[in-house]
């Protein structure tokens, strides 16, 4: 038993120094926090109850990083250290608890805490000497940290430096350097395109960046900053609580998080966990937990540190974004565009706060990259709003007789080929209509919320409905009758009188509804919304050259050749001439607008380039068009005037050539 104690001990100080190196020094972890979390807690659990077997290099008693060779050393002058984990309610109320048993306070008397975001990125130290930045250092070990003094430099900019009043002699600030979700997007699009390994999560990339040897690698990752607290201060005149102390650094101009806050009282912590987790998606960093710091410093002395993390900080972990699981199916899933995605099947693991049971595998490319097979141990991702993908295998993990996924040659659903493009990455079903999945998803799309919404037309309906070939194009949803939805399953009378009144409802609609509804490549709501308005009726659009088409703003090329493509095809035409024609679905005509038939501009062409002092383009169009002007994009022989204001660029020049006649921004409020 006792052996067997110890050896459990062994391997698992042993596995944890291995995460540890791939984490802090690789900036490349080979399992999720959750996982590593877990394995920390068994650790702790054994040394807890066999403190005899407790080593004093075990990772449970010192802070976890390295310093690596390739970066001078930077000694810190105060100790930068950890922070005890919480997961639930109950640590949190344990710590408050062990808080006023220490200091011998009251345990009914609230205490005031600072709650801050925990971001996940990567501390850093920067040393100020009478205001000016010397040096920054990553964490390492706790005493001795990584010279990223460069980087860290590029990060702040001009702000390098404390301004203002009260500046120490000497002064270390802490903070946490990260990278914005959407930013780390953008890098790994950079490097999906040159063929580099795209980052898994915003903290590798920011971890990766900061530790650069080379600045100019670094300052191509869009990092950024947020000063947390301080360390050493001499001489020591910081204000005496965590809250003055984090307006005083924002009064010295560093960048500090706005959605720190001061709360009296540990339920008000948990308020804090909760606001902030439910606004954890709209938040565009990523934070795996908040945390509390007791505010006042003279008491945080007081109850100082253990050898890792100090007494008087508690990390409240919010849920894992990244868990392990097992790939049980790869398969493919069909759009309604024909578009092909395969999708790993997961056994269902609770990520980011719901149980994801499915992830996107994206293309082709993807799963070559990932080499993801059935059977697989995966690390899957889900936060903010991204539907959940697979960022990594692990290899180790791997069952004997997983073979490469092959991909599909013909669709799964109708069996016609599998047409490829953009270097036989995007697949596509060449079936059309003939494929039931694309049916079904234009079907659901057409009668989507924002769409026609129809309400009580579920997708496993419209699957119904398809099946029973009642539904073939969007136009059938209008003729079904009573008996033919009551011979649905589970339909009863009830929900069909519901379903057939809100079909009729939907009738009524207006033209950029019906416009997104038909779910023509490329038009998402605010193409079709801005479309409705330029054209206005139905059959101007549908007569549009692509010359007019791509004169209005937001419409490129591809928009504009989808839009040809689609009114080219006589079945798309037949179907909404039934609809518009035939079925009643109509829409109220556009307000007619007033307009000044004596104005210069009445029925006049007109192009506005360049910007404007007094007012911006949009209002200068409105009044054009009041005026009874047609605003357009390009100048071309139709034009009749340029309207050109600060910086014009090439379309003035267009027009001299053409003999047009040029306004300026006073001569055009002159006419108006
Ligand atoms: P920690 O969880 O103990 O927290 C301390 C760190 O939190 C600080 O150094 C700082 O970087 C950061 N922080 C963010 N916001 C802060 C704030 N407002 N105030 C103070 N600090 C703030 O960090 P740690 O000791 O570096 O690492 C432990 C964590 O790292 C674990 O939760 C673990 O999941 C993860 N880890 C993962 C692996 C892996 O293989 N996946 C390996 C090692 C560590």
């Amino acid at each position: 038993m006792n052996t067997s104690v110890e050896a459990q001990i062994h391997a698992l100080i042993e596995e944890l120094a291995q995460h540890n190196y791939r984490y802090y020094v690789l900036s490349d972890p080979e399992v999720p926090d959750a996982e590593y979390d877990r394995l920390m807690q068994s650790l702790k659990a054994l040394e807890t109850q066999f403190p005899q077997y407790r080593l004093s290099y075990s990772p449970t008693q010192a802070v976890g990083g390295f310093v690596s060779e390739a970066f001078r050393p930077i000694e810190h002058l105060q100790a930068m250290y950890s922070i005890n984990d919480g997961f639930d309610e109950q640590s949190t109320f344990d710590f408050d608890l062990r808080i006023k048993r220490r200091l011998e306070l009251d345990e009914n008397q609230p205490l005031r805490y600072f709650c801050e975001p925990k971001l996940d990125g990567l501390a850093v130290n920067i040393l100020f000497e009478k205001g000016w930045m010397v040096h920054a250092a990553t964490r390492g070990d706790g005493n001795t940290g990584e010279d990223v003094s460069q980087n860290v430099r590029q990060i702040l900019g001009k702000q390098a430096r404390l301004i203002g009043d009260n500046i120490p002699d000497r002064l270390e600030l802490r903070g946490e350097v990260f990278m914005r979700r959407p930013q780390l997007e953008k890098l790994n699009h950079r490097r999906r395109e040159n063929d580099q390994k795209p980052f898994a999560n915003p903290r590798n990339a920011a971890a990766g960046g900061l530790r650069q040897i080379d600045p100019k690698i670094s300052a191509r990752r869009p990092l950024e900053l947020y000063i947390y607290g301080a360390g050493a201060c001499e001489p020591d005149t910081l204000p005496e609580s965590q809250a003055e102390l984090m307006e005083q650094i924002k009064n010295w101009e560093m960048p500090v998080s706005d959605l720190v806050r001061s709360v009296q009282g540990i339920d008000a912590c948990l308020r804090y966990h909760a606001d902030i987790l439910e606004r954890r998606e709209q938040i565009d960093f990523d934070m795996d937990g908040v945390v509390y710091k007791l505010d006042d410093r003279m008491l945080q002395q007081q109850l100082g540190s253990t050898a890792k993390a100090p007494r008087w900080v508690l990390a409240h972990k919010f849920p894992a974004q990244e868990e392990l699981t097992i790939v049980e199916q790869i398969d493919v899933q069909v759009g309604r565009t024909g578009a092909i995605t395969p999708v790993a099947r997961l056994k269902p693991v609770h990520v980011g706060g719901v149980i994801v049971s499915n992830a996107t595998l994206h293309n082709k490319n993807e799963i070559e990259r990932l080499d993801v097979r059935e059977g697989d141990t995966v690390v899957v991702r889900r936060a903010g709003d991204v539907i959940p993908n697979i960022v990594k295998v692990l290899l180790n993990k791997r069952p004997e007789k997983a073979r490469s996924y092959q991909f599909p040659r013909s669709c799964p659903i109708c069996n016609s080929h599998i047409a490829y493009s953009d270097g036989g990455v995007i697949a596509r079903c060449s079936g059309g209509l003939v494929c039931d999945a694309q049916r079904k998803g234009m079907i659901r799309h057409f009668v989507s919320r924002k769409a026609m919404d129809i309400d009580g037309l579920g997708s496993k309906l419209v699957d119904q409905l398809v099946n029973e070939k009642l539904i073939t194009t969007p136009a059938d949803i209008y003729r079904l009758n009573e008996a033919q939805l009551l011979s649905m399953e589970r339909l009863a009378d009830k929900s069909v009188r519901n379903l057939l009144d809100a079909i009729n409802a939907s009738r009524e609609t207006t033209f950029a509804r019906f416009l997104y509804a038909l779910g023509i490549p490329l038009i998402g709501e605010t193409t079709a919304a801005t479309l409705a308005r330029n054209f206005i009726t139905l059959d101007a659009l549908k007569n549009a050259e692509f010359d007019q088409l791509v004169e209005i703003n937001d419409v490129g090329p591809l928009v504009a050749q989808s839009l040809l493509d689609f009114f080219g095809e006589a079945e798309n035409l037949q179907v909404i001439d039934q609809m518009v024609n035939k079925l009643g679905i109509q829409w109220p005509d556009p307000e007619p607008v007033a307009r000044d038939e004596s104005s210069l501009f009445y029925n006049a062409t007109v192009v506005i380039t360049g910007s404007f002092t007094d007012l911006n383009r949009t209002e200068l169009k409105a009044l054009l068009e009041k005026a009874g002007a047609k605003v357009t994009g390009s100048v071309s022989k139709k034009t009749d005037f340029v309207v050109a204001g600060v910086s014009p660029g090439s379309k003035v020049d267009k027009a001299g050539k053409l003999g047009i006649e040029i306004l300026d921004e006073a001569q055009l409020l002159s006419h108006l």
